[in-house]
C-alpha cells in the first residue's frame, strides 16, 4: 500500500509512518511541523520508500501519484498545544479533514480519522462506550480540540454516507511513549522530565482525576488494524487500566527514584474528572487489545528521555 500519513512528523504519526514502512508499505507524510519535529523522521528520510512533503493540510492536501490509503492525524493535540493555537486546531480539525478526506475520495482510498476520546468531554457515563454521545462544553477553552474531532468525526461519517467512501474513525485515549516532546505539557512527559530534572511534579487540581494510559506500541497496532479493516466504528483504542494522576506521580517518582517534591497547582477549566475505554468493538471487530502495562510502558518512556539529557535542558530553556 501507499499511505499518505498527516501529522506524520507528531509523536504518533511518526511511529505510524515507521510501522508502515516495517511492514513493506510506502509513506507519503504530510506535517507542517508545528507541534511535530524533523526529528521524528530523521531516521526515515534515507528509506526509499518514505517521502516527506511540508504541507499545511488546512490548506491543501495533494499527493502527486497513486494512493491507497489516507491516514489523517494532523493536529496539536496536548492541551497546552491547542489552547496556544485554538483556530489553528478548529482550521485542521474542519478544512484540514475536509481536504484529507477529498484526497481519498479522490484516489478512492481507505480513509482513517485519528478523532480522540475528548469527543466523550468531561464524560457523565463510566466507563466510555462508543454509544456514548458525550459531554463537551461547547464554548470552553478545550471546545476548539473537543468541537473540531467531533465535527470531524461528522464530516467523515457523512463521506461515507454520501460518497461511500471507505472510512474509519479511531477514538483515541491518552497514549504516551518515547518521541513524545518532552515538555508537550501532557501528563506523562510532563512528569518524567519533571523527576529527571529534579523540578517538583505538578499535580493540576487534588490529582484524584483519572486517565487510562496506552503505550505508542499498542496504539499503533490499533491504528494498523483499523486502516487493515473496512469497518468504520468509531473505536475506543486505549488502555482499559485506569489511574489517578496522583498514582502516576507515585510511579514515575518510584520508577526513576527522583527524589522530586509534589506541587499542587489549579485544576485547568474543564479538565475531564475520569476516563477509561470500554474496548469491547475493538477487540471483538479489530481483534485489538493493548499488551503492554503501565510498568513496562513507562519503563521504556523514561529510559527515552533519560537517553537525551540535552533536550529536557534545551527545551525547558525555550
Ligand atoms: P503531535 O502534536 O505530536 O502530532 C500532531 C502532528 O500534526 C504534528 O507533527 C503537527 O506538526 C502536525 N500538524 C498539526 N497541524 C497541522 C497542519 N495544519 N498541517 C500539517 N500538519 C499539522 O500529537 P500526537 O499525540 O502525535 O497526536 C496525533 C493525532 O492523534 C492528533 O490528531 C490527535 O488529536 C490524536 N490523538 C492523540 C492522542 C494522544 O494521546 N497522543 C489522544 C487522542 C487523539
Ligand atoms: N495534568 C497534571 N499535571 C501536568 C499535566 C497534566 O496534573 O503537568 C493532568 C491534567 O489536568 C489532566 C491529566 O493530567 O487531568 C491528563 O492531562 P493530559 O494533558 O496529559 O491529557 P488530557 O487532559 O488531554 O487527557
Amino acid at each position: 500500500m501507499r499511505v499518505a500519513v498527516t501529522g506524520g512528523g507528531g509523536f504518533l504519526g511518526s511511529h505510524l509512518c515507521a510501522a508502515l514502512l516495517r511492514r513493506g508499505d510506502s509513506v507519503v507524510c504530510l506535517d507542517n511541523f508545528s507541534t511535530g519535529d524533523p526529528e521524528n523522521i530523521a531516521h526515515l528520510l534515507s528509506d526509499p520508500c518514505f517521502e516527506f512533503q511540508h504541507a499545511d493540510v488546512s490548506e491543501a492536501v495533494e499527493v502527486a501519484g497513486r494512493v491507497d490509503a489516507v491516514a489523517h492525524l494532523a493536529s496539536p493535540a496536548s492541551p497546552p498545544d491547542y489552547l496556544r493555537r485554538p483556530l489553528e486546531t478548529l482550521a485542521v480539525g474542519s478544512r484540514g479533514t475536509e481536504n484529507a478526506l477529498r484526497l481519498a475520495l479522490r484516489h478512492d482510498a481507505r480513509f482513517i480519522l485519528a478523532s480522540t476520546s475528548e469527543v466523550y468531554g468531561d464524560p457523565l457515563v463510566h466507563p466510555q462506550e462508543e454509544a456514548y454521545w458525550g459531554n463537551v462544553n461547547s464554548i470552553g477553552p478545550r471546545s476548539v480540540y473537543d468541537e473540531a474531532k467531533r465535527y470531524a468525526e461528522a464530516v467523515s461519517a457523512a463521506y461515507r454516507r454520501t460518497h461511500h467512501l471507505d472510512v474509519g474513525i479511531a477514538r483515541i485515549f491518552n497514549t504516551y511513549g518515547p518521541r513524545m516532546r518532552p515538555h508537550d505539557g501532557r501528563v506523562v512527559s510532563s512528569f518524567i522530565t519533571q523527576a529527571l530534572t529534579g523540578e517538583p511534579l505538578t499535580i493540576y487540581g487534588d490529582g484524584k482525576q483519572t486517565r487510562s494510559f496506552c503505550f505508542v506500541d499498542d496504539l499503533i497496532r490499533g491504528l494498523l488494524a483499523l486502516l487493515d479493516s473496512c469497518a468504520m466504528g468509531p473505536f475506543n483504542l486505549g488502555n482499559p487500566v485506569e489511574h489517578t494522576v496522583s498514582e502516576l506521580a507515585e510511579i514515575v517518582l518510584a520508577m526513576t527514584g527522583s527524589t522530586s517534591e509534589v506541587k499542587y497547582l489549579p485544576l485547568p477549566v474543564d479538565d475531564p474528572t475520569r476516563r477509561r475505554p470500554v474496548i469491547t468493538r475493538a477487540r471483538e471487530v479489530l481483534g485489538w487489545e493493548p499488551e503492554i502495562d503501565i510498568t513496562e510502558g513507562l519503563r521504556r518512556t523514561v529510559a527515552y528521555f533519560r537517553a537525551r539529557p540535552e533536550r529536557l535542558a534545551a527545551s525547558a530553556a525555550a
